[in-house]
């Protein structure tokens, strides 16, 4: 059956990495239509901080990302919105003495990052996303099948029952990417037992302008630090908690579960005063073994996830997108079809390299935190300080976690 709509590149899924690569291959001469099944109307966002008013879903982004969404134009409206800079971050084991504080100044750049709400960041995509005159948007709509063509085109048909044929077809379909399950391409994966507990709360004291993060042996704890107002200080929680914990901690009243928290953050910020909803994500490590196959291409979260602990899971797949445009960007100038597989590998060889690192690194991490053998512990402790006492060797963590290096 003939598609009824043919374009260069279709991109399903409209989230951070969807969002983010429509822009970025917007004004191109690339046809792109764009699917998503959450209405992608530009909602105005309550400004006044407040306990209910944050997104409880916040990122922190690197240098490097908000570099990228400068380049799209979306970050001008983000910050107009509101975010909050962080200068310093103090990480602690809550089995030892180990401890190690970062500190803007020693990598000389004005924040190590900014805790962003991710509505704020998908409603400014969206906003240049409805101005652009050269993105199709299918929304609300989702993709039903994908398959390949004996002409080496992609056939998309979507719920609403219409079609569409394209050169490439890129899965920004989140975690659970329908597109990956389509094409059949092998992930490696496993599950943590843990789920990530997320809310919103007011502390009694000022957070300075810091992102905290304590090293329990049931999982980290971090408060992320959020703007606030003359005596109100907010953060947002990423609570990384093994299940039968989740389940316990989305169980308590609020008070008990602020008394929860404070204890477990040693009341670095004073007594939590008061919590938002919670909800909890379960945590998976997944990676695809490729990105990409003639046609299709995986960026974000659909090609892979990872734990939270370090938060650098948009930060990667914002990095996808970037290379992925550029990637495109030279195919086009050089008249070849977006979709060739020669295009595309360049893309997997730039990327999955890096993923990789990180996807280990943080795997490492999370599992020498749980040890609770006392040689490790002694040597985790024993690991912190000493980097703690080695500037050189902490300035070059600090830079790649900002991806700066
Ligand atoms: C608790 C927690 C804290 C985190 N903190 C950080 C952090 O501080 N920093 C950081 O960098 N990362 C962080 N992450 C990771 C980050 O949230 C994700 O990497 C990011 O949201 C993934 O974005 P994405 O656009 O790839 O996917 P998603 O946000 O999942 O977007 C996928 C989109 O695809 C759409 N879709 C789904 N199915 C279909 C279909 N069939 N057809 C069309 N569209 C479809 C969905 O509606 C959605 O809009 C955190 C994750 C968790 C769980």
């Amino acid at each position: 059956m003939p598609a009824q709509h043919e374009f260069d590149v279709v991109i399903v899924g409209a989230g951070i990495a969807g969002g983010a690569l429509a822009v970025a291959l917007s004004g191109s001469g690339f046809s792109i239509a764009l699917v998503e099944p959450r209405p992608m109307t530009v909602e105005p966002l309550p400004r006044e901080p407040g306990l209910q008013n944050f997104d409880a879903r916040v990122s922190a982004l690197t240098p490097k990302s908000i570099t990228l969404l400068r380049q799209l134009g979306a970050w001008e409206d983000i910050a107009a919105y509101r975010h909050c800079p962080y200068q310093h971050m103090n990480v602690w084991d809550a089995e030892g003495t180990g401890r190690i504080e970062f500190d803007c100044s020693e990598v000389k750049v004005p924040a190590l990052g900014h805790i962003v709400e991710n509505r704020a960041i998908v409603n400014s995509l969206a906003s240049r996303i409805v101005a652009s005159s050269d993105i199709h948007c299918f929304n609300p709509d989702s993709v039903a099948s994908c398959e390949r063509d004996a002409d080496g085109l992609v056939q998309v048909v979507l719920d609403s029952g219409q079609q569409l044929a394209a050169g490439l077809v890129v899965g920004a379909d989140g975690a659970l990417s329908g597109v990956r399950e389509m094409f059949a391409f092998r992930t490696r994966e496993w599950d943590y037992g843990h789920s990530a507990l997320v809310c919103t709360v007011q502390v009694a004291e000022s957070h300075q302008d810091t992102a905290w993060q304590r090293f329990l042996p049931t999982g980290p704890l971090a408060f992320l630090p959020l703007p606030g107002k003359q005596d109100e200080h907010y953060c947002s929680i990423v609570w990384s908690l093994q299940e039968p914990m989740v389940k316990e901690m989305l169980s308590l009243d609020t008070e008990s579960f602020c008394a929860t928290l404070s204890n477990s953050i040693e009341h670095a910020l004073g007594r939590v005063l008061d919590a938002s909803a919670r909800f909890a994500f379960p945590l998976r490590q997944r990676h695809a073994v490729d990105y990409v196959q003639p046609g299709v291409a995986l960026v974000g979260d659909a090609a892979h996830t990872i734990h939270p602990l370090a938060g650098q899971g948009i930060n990667l797949g914002l990095q996808d997108v970037a290379v992925l445009a550029e990637e495109l960007l030279l195919a086009q100038r050089r008249q070849l079809s977006p979709g060739r597989l020669d295009v595309l590998s360049r893309y997997q060889r730039r990327r999955k390299g890096e993923n990789l690192l990180m996807m280990g690194a943080m795997d490492g991490f999370k599992r020498l935190f749980e040890e609770s053998s006392l040689p490790v512990r002694w040597l985790r402790n024993a690991g912190m300080r000493g980097v703690a006492q080695l500037p050189a060797l902490k300035q070059r963590l600090m830079r790649h976690a900002m991806g700066i290096e």
